[in-house]
């Protein structure tokens, strides 16, 4: 009987040690649960069964440099705020662009990034040059982006807007002719245009916005976390290393 109760003792011990470590890594290190975008390319996509680009080499180098470990939540980027919202993830990488609205839920880091929107079209169009062409049009937009309320505040009521989940499916609305347009970040669809010279889509306009990329928590949550990004971030552009990961991907 005493063993018995010994070995439960034992057991329930061992669980909680494990629990206890569970956001440890090996090495001693936190382990931070981050949440990025399914597919934006050169920032965050998936190569070889594995996630790659901009975002994810900085935040692991930052790591690396501040003594964390990142365990990387890929979902489509509408579901990214409200899973910080809700505790699920500590801190979001996924191109989230620095805005005044998103400041009331989420703190920011340093600017990271410098980027902007503009329509992308189908390569056959000749008559969507600006804002104002797109009137009347069918725009694709992805949710909760800053291009979804970009065509909410300029479009609303003078064009047909449809919100898809992820930029795949955006992208794909315009090369099929089932939309006129979709907004994207500039540097995401330049690049894709790049690798994939044949899809059927170029840029139509000029950059209709610009803004800057900045790492997300929840506001007040996790600031020790951001500033550790931030710190990292300064070393990495002061050693050069910074410039080195967004040549590979953009170069
Ligand atoms: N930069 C845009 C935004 O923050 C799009 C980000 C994304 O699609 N991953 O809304």
């Amino acid at each position: 009987m005493k063993s018995k109760i010994l070995k439960m003792f034992m057991l329930v011990s061992v669980m909680m040690l494990v629990i206890a470590c569970g956001n440890k890594s090996q090495g001693g290190n936190k382990k931070y649960i981050i949440g990025t975008d399914t597919s934006f390319p050169p920032f965050e996509y998936k190569k070889d069964g594995k996630y790659t680009g901009i975002d994810i080499e900085l935040l692991e180098a930052i790591g690396k440099l501040e003594g964390f470990e990142v365990e990387f939540k890929p979902m489509d980027f509408g579901g990214l705020i409200p899973a910080l919202q809700s505790g699920q993830l500590d801190g979001v990488i996924a191109g989230a662009s620095i805005t005044e609205e998103r400041k009331k839920t989420v703190d920011f880091s340093d600017p990271y990034y410098e980027s902007g929107l503009v329509a992308l079209v189908n390569k056959n169009n000749t008559n969507i040059k600006e804002l104002k062409d797109l009137e009347g049009k069918r725009i694709v937009v992805k949710n909760g982006t800053a291009g979804a309320k970009f065509a909410e505040d300029n479009l609303k009521g003078k064009a047909n807007i449809r919100v898809f989940e992820d930029s795949a499916s955006t992208l794909k609305a315009v090369e099929n002719n089932q939309a006129d347009a979709a907004f994207e970040d500039y540097p995401v669809i330049a690049y894709t245009i790049k690798v994939n010279p044949n899809l059927n889509v170029k840029i139509g306009t000029e950059k209709l916005t610009s803004n800057d990329y900045g790492f997300m928590v929840k506001k007040g949550a996790n600031q020790e976390l951001l500033e550790k990004f931030n710190k990292g971030l300064k070393t990495l552009k002061e050693n050069g290393e910074y410039q080195k990961i967004v040549d590979k991907y953009t170069k």
